[in-house]
């Protein structure tokens, strides 16, 4: 017997894990710096690449960073998706996770945006568009972790 149907197969998968995560030096400075309400970079020596999340190594030339700098918590958002479906254990849907690219690096920062009507769906497509600024708004509470960063707002826009 020989299966020709074209449609779809669905899989229901459960999965369940708990992980603990060393985040090595580099992750380790920028974690604390979060803590304390500083956006920690490193700069490549070799070829002025600077990152954010910061690197050990430089992805373009594979030097050693040793450099790190303090950035201003604001950026430019350079995409985003919003999700309406969430999981086990993560933030209740719908929110918008967003590529961030801080003002003077060259890599972009994965977060949540917030600061946007998410219930309709055009009006929030327009507000996360490309190329709109972002500014960082720090949690009440910190512990050192991504979260410290509560998201990224969306800048009013200019008259
Ligand atoms: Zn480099």
């Amino acid at each position: 017997m020989s299966e020709t149907s074209t449609a779809a197969l669905i899989h229901d998968v459960r999965w369940e894990i708990d992980y603990r995560v060393r985040l090595g030096r580099a992750w380790s400075r920028f974690m604390r710096g979060l803590r304390d309400r500083k956006l920690l970079a490193s700069t490549c020596d070799h070829c002025d690449r600077t990152y954010l999340p910061p690197q050990s190594y430089c992805e373009a030339c594979y030097e050693p960073i040793t450099r790190w700098q303090e950035c201003e918590p604001v950026g430019t958002l350079r995409t985003a998706t919003i999700v309406y479906q969430g999981f086990d254990g993560g933030p209740q849907a719908p929110y918008a996770v967003g590529a961030i690219e801080i003002d003077g690096t060259h890599s972009l920062l994965m977060h949540f945006v917030g600061g946007v009507d998410l219930s309709d769906v055009d009006a929030a497509r327009k507000a996360l568009r490309g190329g709109v600024r972002v500014r960082a708004v720090w949690a009440d509470e910190r512990t050192a972790a991504i979260t410290d960063i509560a998201h990224f707002a969306v800048a009013p826009a200019q008259p």
